[in-house]
């Protein structure tokens, strides 16, 4: 059973050596005075929250994972041996599983069956699973979006970026994102359809660009970044806009995060910015699937995904969603069915 490894808590920037690869025998049996579920993972999720759990921060939100453990995350996975109830032997199954080939999971209540089958089954990682109902519950819950306003979205070609774009058009939003390459830009342009894109690294004044992005300011901030570009953001906001914050991406690998500077813009403008745990809108997932699965049949919504091949990519497939190497939803392809 291949398992990728934590190493340590990582103050600074997250590298492959703070993960190893172990291999050890596995017997593919749960232990009948168990109520516990053994899987094989087919698909691992790599995301910006698990770079939180590599530190030793008391009171963070996150569990710091152990030392010497395999990662946790979300994964896919087909059951293969079960002594619990609700789970049988060839069921497909999605929640939190292990960074190795077989997992045995007695924390089952965080395991959930797949009964959508028509759809890719790495979509449980991505535009089903974690990162969507993220963007729903940070878009409509948070953002109190209408018809025709000026929408801002960061690290906008993402796992989360990508739906927030697309469900701020369906509304009849106008719709600019930034992302990190030409490639990601041509994608949120002409794949996800937003109305126009920028490629923030070749922006020397941030504030400038979005000034040429939205002459009018900006109503909707989705912000994924943080750091220099909500500074740039806080200055474009119009009165009374809205900032969803998701998340912060670009301090997670900073041992001091960075100072925001323009604040107090929040007094002037009568901003609104509010922060979210999309743990906190699991009750809005059935009504999700029931907006979003039609959305992918009818082909009104994409999702790209970008898959690393075998378990061994993990920890370089983990890191690159901090270099921007991921296209798309990074997810990791560990066996199939
Ligand atoms: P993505 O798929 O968007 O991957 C991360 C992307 O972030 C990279 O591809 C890169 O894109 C961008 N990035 C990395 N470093 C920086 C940096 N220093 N400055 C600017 N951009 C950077 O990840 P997700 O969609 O899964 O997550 C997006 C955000 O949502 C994260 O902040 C995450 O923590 C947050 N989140 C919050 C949740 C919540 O409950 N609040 C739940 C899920 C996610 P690029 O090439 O464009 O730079």
């Amino acid at each position: 059973n291949k398992q990728v490894i934590f190493k340590d808590y990582v103050p600074g920037i997250l590298q492959e050596s703070d993960m190893y690869i172990t291999n050890s025998t596995i017997k593919l049996k749960v232990p009948s005075d168990t109520k516990a579920v053994l899987v094989k993972n087919l698909y691992l999720s790599c995301d910006p929250y698990m770079r939180i759990r590599m530190r030793s921060l008391q009171g963070s939100y996150f569990a710091p994972f152990n030392p010497g453990s395999p990662i946790t995350g979300r994964g896919v996975a087909k059951v293969v041996d079960s002594s619990h109830p609700d789970f049988k032997k060839g069921d497909l199954v999605y929640g939190m599983t292990g960074w190795e080939e077989y997992s045995l999971i007695a924390a089952t209540e965080s395991l959930f069956k797949i009964h959508d089958k028509d759809v890719p089954l790495s979509y449980y990682l991505g535009i089903l699973g974690m990162p969507g109902l993220t963007a729903y519950a940070g878009f409509y819950e948070i953002c109190s979006p209408k018809k025709g306003e000026y929408v801002f979205v960061s690290a906008a070609s993402g796992a989360v970026g990508q739906l927030v774009g697309q469900f701020a058009k369906l509304l009849g939003c106008y719709v600019v994102g930034s992302a990190g390459s030409k490639d990601k830009v041509d994608l949120l342009k002409n794949k996800f359809g937003f109305d126009d894109a920028f490629n923030y690294k070749e922006e020397p004044d941030l504030n400038a660009a979005l000034r040429r992005y939205f002459p009018e300011g900006i109503d909707i901030y989705f912000e994924n970044v943080g750091g220099k570009m909500l500074d740039a953001v806080l200055l474009n906001m119009r009165v009374h806009g809205r900032i969803s914050v998701c998340g912060m991406i670009s301090q997670y690998n900073l041992e001091q995060p960075e100072g925001v500077h323009n604040l107090m813009l929040l007094v002037m403008k009568r901003i609104r910015m509010e922060g979210f745990m999309v743990a906190d809108y699991t009750h809005l997932y059935s009504k999700y699937l029931e907006m979003v699965l039609p959305l992918i049949k009818e082909e009104k919504i994409v999702y790209v995904e970008d898959t690393a091949q075998g378990i061994e990519s993990g920890p370089s497939a983990l890191i690159g969603l901090f270099a921007g190497r991921n296209i798309g939803k990074q997810v990791v392809a560990v066996a199939s069915e």
